[in-house]
């Protein structure tokens, strides 16, 4: 009868709570991004998400893909979403309309001789806004490619020495701007790769699940 009466107000308080808000709670997803890579640290990085069960996304530039191949199918065993960041990462991406989607075919035509397949998901350098000119946008949209900003910041590769603790300061105020859906900019680098455990950690702490960003994902 204790038990009955538990369960009825359980059941009664969850009602409630619907009634008063609506609906149940939105859930909250996290998607990592991982910018620049691969690198030597790219398996460093892959070991710590899988000990999370996170998913990423890893925008990868042309010369990395051609260096560090099996760092590549590294991250097309293990499950994770392979986006396209360019050849150049630098201002040259943006010089001319045909530029930014010239970088990508060529991106993607390295990681086509290496996978035998293409990919459709890419992050400009720097992000799109303001950097793409709505020309670019359109011709990048028009060849089917998504392109992908994000909405979370932790600054994890600002100058040479970077300040972990100043990281994990940035990203939990960030995710406390972001609302339930956050994308998590990251990079793949050495400070990155030992703080990762710790950022995940927080992700976590925050109430976030991980998420994966693909050709699918709409926001
Ligand atoms: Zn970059």
């Amino acid at each position: 009868m204790r038990r009955f009466l538990f369960f009825a107000m359980a059941a009664a308080i969850i009602l409630f709570s619907v009634i008063v808000n609506g609906a149940a709670p939105q859930k909250k997803v996290a998607f990592i991004t991982i910018d620049d890579g691969p690198t030597l640290n790219t398996p460093n990085i892959i070991e710590t998400l899988k000990a999370h069960k996170a998913g990423a996304a890893f925008f990868v530039l042309k010369d990395r893909i051609e260096t560090y191949p099996d760092y590549i199918r590294m991250m097309e065993n293990e499950g994770f979403t392979i986006g396209l960041h360019g050849v150049s990462h630098n201002g040259d991406i943006y010089a001319t309309p045909t530029s930014p989607l010239n970088e990508m075919n060529e991106t993607n035509d390295a990681l086509y001789r290496l996978l035998g397949r293409r990919s459709m998901v890419v992050r400009t350098p720097f992000g799109s806004k303001p950097s793409l000119t709505d020309r670019q946008r359109e011709l990048l949209t028009a060849a089917g490619y998504c392109i992908f900003d994000w909405n979370v910041d932790p600054r994890d590769s600002i100058g040479a020495v970077v300040d972990k603790e100043a990281v994990l300061r940035n990203l939990k105020e960030g995710l406390e701007d972001a609302g339930p859906t956050a994308v998590i900019l990251l990079h793949d680098r050495k400070s990155t790769a030992d703080n990762l455990d710790r950022i995940l950690t927080l992700v976590e702490e925050a109430g976030y699940e991980f998420g994966t960003l693909d050709e699918n994902t709409v926001f």
